[in-house]
């Protein structure tokens, strides 16, 4: 049986409330991604994300608040997430803070730490207002797989595991959130990149915001031990081998077969009318670029090409956080 895709209509926002209330799973609109989220203070619950999902028990989850005084009901803030939350919450932020007790280690792969975000989404904040509770939420897909940015998209990896998806429509960012370690203020740490970039971040705080070392990441990537979780190097991945360069060239695509397509960063002059050529954004608009990335590499996934290439983007702003999927959507192919 395919999952209920609901509007978000009051008395759907109640009813999926009760689901939630009740150690269910509902999966959410954020203006990141489509989140599959449970009530983060049931360790039941937040098994059955793991569940649905086939995620690994040691990839922590994110826990979504409505407020400041929710967050307290889970984190330890300090003076950094005030600023922080005044600059960029709610938004595709999250902060990796000490824990409280009440969180269950489920959420927290056992770490000491708990990653908490105020999402944007206004159909997310009414249901986490209406349910009162902070809700555990990773990516609503099956785990290492395209993240989902569309209701359809969380229908066709999760549909036949899950009952209740609401629809926000397409996610305004289409990437995940830029995740921070401020557990010590003064040397913030960089997890994962995202819309909201390092500098900006630096900027807030008043300290330069370090980026996890390579070493750190590959470490990490091997073991998949818990020492900087997540940041596994192979991961949003399509079934089809994706192979990401610099830049695509006329003269590249022409050495190739017609059965492989080509996903540029903005349209090039030299497109034509070829099948096989595609791009993430006509103008070369980086925003535009980083929402539309998921779904494109979903649809090419199916479209039957035999090998997927991707453009890089520039390396500015959102561009880092996009090269960032690629990359790992590339990993460990040739
Ligand atoms: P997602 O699957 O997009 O919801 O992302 C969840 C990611 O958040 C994990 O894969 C980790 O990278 C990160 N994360 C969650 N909790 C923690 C934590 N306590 N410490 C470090 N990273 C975390
Ligand atoms: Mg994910």
């Amino acid at each position: 049986m395919a999952a209920q895709i609901h509007r978000g209509t009051l008395t759907n926002l109640r009813r999926l409330a009760r689901v939630l209330r009740r150690g269910g799973l509902v999966a959410v609109p954020t203006e990141t991604v489509y989140g599959l989220a449970a009530n983060a203070l049931d360790a039941q619950a937040c098994r059955r994300i793991f569940r649905a999902k086939r995620r690994p028990a040691n990839d922590p989850l994110i826990v979504h608040v409505a407020d400041l005084r929710m967050l307290e009901q889970v984190a330890e803030p300090n003076d950094a997430v005030a600023r922080l939350a005044r600059a960029f919450w709610p938004g595709p932020l999250t902060l990796i803070l000490a824990r409280k007790a009440v969180v269950p280690a489920v959420v927290t792969a056992g770490l000491p730490s708990v990653a908490v975000r105020m999402p944007a989404h206004p159909l997310l904040r009414r249901l986490l207002r209406i349910c009162g509770l902070p809700l555990a939420a990773p990516s609503a897909n099956p785990f290492g797989y395209v993240s989902p940015t569309t209701a359809a998209h969380v229908q066709e990896g999760l549909g036949r595991t899950i009952a209740h998806i609401l629809d926000g429509g397409p996610c305004r960012h289409g990437l995940e959130s830029t995740i921070v370690d401020i557990r010590d203020p003064l040397r913030p740490v960089l997890l994962r990149p995202g819309v909201i970039t390092a500098a900006q971040l630096g900027r807030v705080l008043g300290v330069p915001v370090r980026t996890v070392t390579k070493r750190h990441a590959a470490r990490s990537a091997g073991q998949q031990s818990a020492l900087a979780p997540g940041l596994l190097a192979r991961h949003y991945s399509p079934r089809r081998p994706l192979i990401t360069h610099r830049r695509i060239t006329a003269a590249m695509v022409a050495r190739t077969g017609t059965d492989e397509a080509w996903l540029c960063f903005r349209k090039p002059r030299w497109a034509g009318g070829a099948k096989n050529i595609f791009w993430l954004s006509a103008a070369g608009d980086l925003r535009q670029a980083g929402r539309r990335l998921f779904a494109l590499v979903r649809r090419l996934d199916r479209g039957g090409w035999k090998r997927l290439h991707a453009e890089l983007a520039p390396s500015a702003g959102p561009g880092t956080a996009i090269n960032d999927r690629l990359r790992r959507a590339a990993a460990g192919r040739g």
